[in-house]
């Protein structure tokens, strides 16, 4: 038997329907908020997230699927949708016509990380991106629509963090404190932070091993070394936020894992999530739209982790499964035609109907047609089709009456449209 890639999974009807219903809530919230779905390939040049990501970052360093293709170009399976994005607001010259885009996008990503619960190697992602803002007031709106779609999701126990990444004009002098603070500790970081000091030392401050993190217990912060703009630009985010009521908590240890942030910067963590505790992440990427050849373009966005949001959202798929209305138990060749073109014209009207295919008992029919959840059970034999009517079983009150046939669809139509 072949089994699925390591990392991967299928996500089976019982499940799906949470997953559906995530996908209704948040598209329905993004219009809501003025963002339009955009759908960008799921492979691209691999220099595209190289370049974004940063060539120092786990994700381009470690966890990228790529492959030459068959003429020997470079190709990765994308590890996140902002920089597909990007490559889309530049190559299509949006800024011309409207330098302000509001963007979402859900599908599959692809890291290869260490598989465990809550982290897959193919793992989905909700995305919403905005170009061509600086102003705080779009991370602060971004917050809110984030924390909005797990309050409309009724996720509990969950909580935004933001941080500020600083400028280019400010990130070196808070760099030079940081290595100069890790450089009396260096013997006891980790091998990975040994190296990050000088590549990327900032993601020495979430190094998850406890050594490190008891070194970086003190680090200086970011917040203390913001410059001027960068301190006005959080104090306006923190501003919008209050000002519409969304919680949120400052976390000064709060660094993201790709190169490409500046200022805020955002997380929104659960406790029922266990050691992956990130439900979503985001941030500002002013400098990005330019890096990648593109116009001088402020930028923000976030990802949210479709798969851990589907554990953690407050509905269940049980109560999301829509179950047949009706089971049409149908006896014989002929009450078996009938029973289909029912099904058929139920199904038409917006109605599940389903029947048995296989010219089973009733017994049989029966025992589906309660598996199934069938709220009504219509039972039609030859001497039913003769007289023009058959008995409906109501499957909740075990009441039987009889019906007249040629108003099978009608009466099905009335009555399963006043139980939805
Ligand atoms: P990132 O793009 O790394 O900022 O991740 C954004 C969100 O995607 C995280 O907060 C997680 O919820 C989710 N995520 C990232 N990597 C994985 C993974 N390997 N498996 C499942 N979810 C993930």
């Amino acid at each position: 038997m072949i089994q699925l890639i390591r990392g991967f999974k299928d996500i089976l009807p019982g499940e799906i329907e949470v997953w559906q219903y995530i996908e209704q809530v948040a598209t329905a919230l993004f219009a809501d908020y003025g963002f339009s779905e955009i759908r960008v390939p799921i492979m691209e040049r691999t220099e595209l997230f190289a370049r974004s990501i940063g060539e120092n970052t786990d994700i381009v360093e470690k966890e990228m699927y790529t492959f030459a293709d068959r003429k020997g170009d470079l190709i990765t399976l994308r590890p996140e949708a902002t920089a597909a994005i990007v490559r889309s607001y530049i190559q299509h010259k949006m800024q011309t016509s409207d330098p302000v885009r509001k963007f979402y996008t859900i599908g599959p990503m692809f890291r290869r990380e260490r598989p465990q619960k809550g982290r897959y190697r193919q793992f989905y992602q909700i995305d919403a991106e905005g170009f061509g803002i600086a102003s705080p007031l779009i991370d602060a709106q971004m917050i809110t629509m984030l924390v909005d779609l797990l309050a409309r999701l009724e996720v509990a126990d969950t909580q935004a963090h933001i941080n500020s990444l600083g400028c280019p004009a400010c990130r070196p002098g808070y760099t030079a404190a940081l290595v100069a603070f890790l450089d009396d500790r260096t013997d006891v970081l980790c091998e990975d932070c040994r190296r990050r000091k000088t590549s990327n030392p900032l993601r020495v401050i979430d190094c998850k091993v406890p050594g490190c993190r008891e070194a970086v217990a003190d680090a200086p912060a970011f917040l203390d070394h913001l410059c001027a703009d960068c301190a006005d630009h959080f104090q306006a985010v923190r501003d919008g936020l209050d000002s519409t009521g969304t919680a949120y908590v400052i976390d000064r240890r709060l660094v993201r894992g790709l190169d490409y942030y500046t200022r805020t910067t955002y997380e929104i963590q659960t406790g029922r999530l266990g050691a992956q505790s990130a439900v979503a992440g985001g941030g500002r990427y002013d400098g990005l739209v330019k890096a990648l050849g593109g116009p001088d373009m402020p930028a923000t966005g976030f990802a949210v982790g479709f798969d851990r949001l589907a554990e953690i959202v407050g509905v269940s798929a049980d109560a999301l499964q829509r179950r047949p209305a009706v089971f049409i138990a149908a006896l014989g060749a002929t009450a078996q035609k009938r029973a289909f073109e029912w099904t058929t014209a139920l199904a038409r009207r917006g109605i599940i109907a389903e029947m048995d295919m296989a010219d089973r008992s009733l017994k049989s029919q029966m025992k589906r047609a309660d598996r199934l959840g069938a709220r009504w059970v219509v039972m039609v034999g030859d001497d039913d089709l003769a007289a023009g009517e058959a008995p409906v079983r109501d499957m909740t009150t075990k009441e039987q009456i009889p019906m007249p046939l040629a108003e099978l669809v009608e009466q099905m139509v009335g009555r399963a449209g006043a139980g939805k």
